[in-house]
């Protein structure tokens, strides 16, 4: 079987800061200097299950024209003023297998009205992604479970918890930001545009990966593992870091097992 393999990823978890109720729609990063992280930030990092053996800061340039600081550590971008937010890591019992974050949306926040972009500017998601959008969010739905997504389609960015819009970025994937330390979901969920070259299926596998993220969901074997499920990394899991070109976007039965007991 051909198995070209796509890296994806979640190009980026990104928990953006608190300013993330801005209506706009964070923009394409924009490299400004580089600037190495601090022990104590790279510890911190660390305790929230983020690889952290290549992590550089940079200021990405939001729509809106602002700047904003951002660590940024191979497919995950953390907001720099967000990171103290979050509380210090308690010692975990098994913290190498799969495969949360140690945040997920807290009780409050788990009907998410979730909107799949259409506006100007370059982020509509095509029409395949739109179709792999829904998809992804009935695979979620589906599961009986506290979690609920609303499903709208347009430009009301203000009325949406989380925002699924497209990048202009060549490769395959796209890009998440992890529960914040409030609790509330990823907000923003960027898919790369070349991802509309391969199947529904491949989007509808790049959303729901890409929507695990937001709801805290890690790769197998980065995050905190999840009493009840499967404890190896290597596990079938839709938060695979790589895929198939045959990738069919459904929920692993690990995947659902995961998220139910989350959730
Ligand atoms: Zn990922």
């Amino acid at each position: 079987m051909k198995k070209l393999k796509l890296i994806i990823l979640c190009l980026l978890a990104m928990v953006f800061i608190s300013s993330c109720n801005k209506e706009e729609i964070s923009k394409e990063i924009t490299q400004q200097q580089e600037i190495e992280p601090t022990q104590a930030q790279l510890d911190k990092l660390s305790g929230l299950k983020i690889d952290t053996g290549n992590v550089i800061i940079q200021e990405i340039k939001m729509l809106d024209g602002s700047k904003e600081s951002y660590f940024i550590a191979n497919d995950l971008l953390i907001s720099v003023s967000d990171l103290a937010k979050y509380p210090e890591p308690q010692s975990e019992a098994s913290t190498e297998k799969q495969y949360r974050h140690p945040s997920i949306v807290a009780p409050p926040y788990r009907n998410i009205n979730i909107l799949g972009y259409t506006g100007g500017g370059g982020f509509a998601l095509t029409a395949k992604m739109q179709t792999a959008l829904s998809w992804a969010v009935a695979n979620y739905n589906v599961l009986p479970n506290t979690l609920n997504f609303n499903l709208t389609f347009g430009t009301n960015t203000g009325a949406a918890d989380m925002i699924v819009y497209r990048v202009n970025t060549p490769s395959a994937g796209g890009s998440a930001m992890i529960p914040n330390a409030a609790g509330q979901p990823g907000r923003f969920i960027r898919i790369n545009a070349g991802t509309d070259a391969f199947s529904t299926n491949v989007n509808e596998h790049v959303i729901g990966h890409e929507i695990g993220h937001a709801v805290g969901l890690a790769h197998p074997g980065t995050g905190i593992w999840i009493p009840g499920t499967p404890i190896s990394p290597s596990e079938p899991s839709i938060m695979q870091p790589s895929f198939p070109a045959s990738a069919d976007g459904e929920l692993t039965p690990s995947d659902k097992v995961a998220l139910n007991i989350l959730y």
